[in-house]
């Protein structure tokens, strides 16, 4: 997959996704980066690529000609790229976006700066993503954390093909808790059964685990599904095991 990175901050992208997951991606290939700089398309002698808001107000913006000339020059290296603005305003990025974008060959991603783009550059965006509601300085670590989300869910890029498939999200599912060594550790043991190498008996406590920590987590995934009977009846035991426990705390 190639991604290209429209920023100002090009040095804090590529470091920032030197490390880890996204570098062994790039080492394999799976991923290649590359970033470009609307400072590169200014027409001053500063390179500057920021101005006062028309009408008044705080802030600078970021200038169309620059921003539209990058994203220009990013779709002329990368044609079939869709063009994803990082901005507070967008859709939330989720899981199943990432699965979705860990498919497409290219992608270009915009980060803004300042009080964000003149809004004459929208016409040249198909999308804007949030990494949230709240509001960041820049772009960049919200490209990132795209980009770091799709880099491990790309082919071979993991250690363990199926270490993706188990996350949290996946199935709508908040993961199961983990465990390692030491199996006693400050008094605490670690599950029994996680010991047994009985797998079978392993993946439904995982399953179990997962269905409870969303239960009591994130109540409003656990809206969104239709649980099978099996799952209804582990849910069921999770809270009555959960029930039993507090009753014997209080
Ligand atoms: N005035 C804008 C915010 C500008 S913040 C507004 O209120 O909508 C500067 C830049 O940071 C934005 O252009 C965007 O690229 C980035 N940014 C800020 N918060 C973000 C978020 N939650 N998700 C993705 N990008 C964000």
């Amino acid at each position: 997959m190639q991604v290209e990175v429209i920023t100002l901050f090009p040095d804090m992208v590529e470091q920032g996704l030197s490390a880890g997951v996204p570098r062994i991606a790039r080492e394999k290939r799976a991923l290649q980066l590359s970033v470009r700089n609307p400072r590169d398309y200014a027409d001053n002698p500063h390179r500057a690529v920021d101005d006062r808001p028309f009408g008044g107000g705080p802030g600078m913006v970021m200038q169309a000609p620059p921003v539209v000339a990058s994203i220009e020059a990013a779709r002329a290296a990368l044609p079939q790229a869709r063009v994803i603005a990082m901005s507070p305003q967008g859709t939330p990025l989720t899981q199943a976006w990432l699965q979705h974008l860990a498919d497409v060959p290219e992608l270009i991603l915009l980060c803004g700066r300042y009080e964000g783009w003149d809004e004459r550059i929208m016409p040249y965006i198909d999308v804007e993503i949030s990494l949230g509601d709240f509001v960041l300085s820049g772009g960049e670590l919200a490209a990132m954390a795209l980009i770091d989300g799709v880099a491990r869910l790309l082919p071979d890029v993991l250690g363990h093909k199926d270490s993706a498939k188990e996350d949290s999200f996946v199935e709508d599912l908040l993961d199961c808790p983990h465990y390692t060594r030491p199996a006693s550790w400050r008094g605490v043991s670690v599950p029994e059964l996680l010991l047994s190498g009985d797998h079978a008996r392993i993946r439904q406590w995982r399953l179990q685990q997962a269905l409870g920590a969303t239960w009591l987590k994130r109540p409003d995934l656990l809206g969104r599904l239709t649980l099978c009977d099996e799952w209804e009846a582990l849910l069921a035991d999770f809270i009555e095991q959960q029930q039993s426990v507090r009753k014997v705390q209080a």
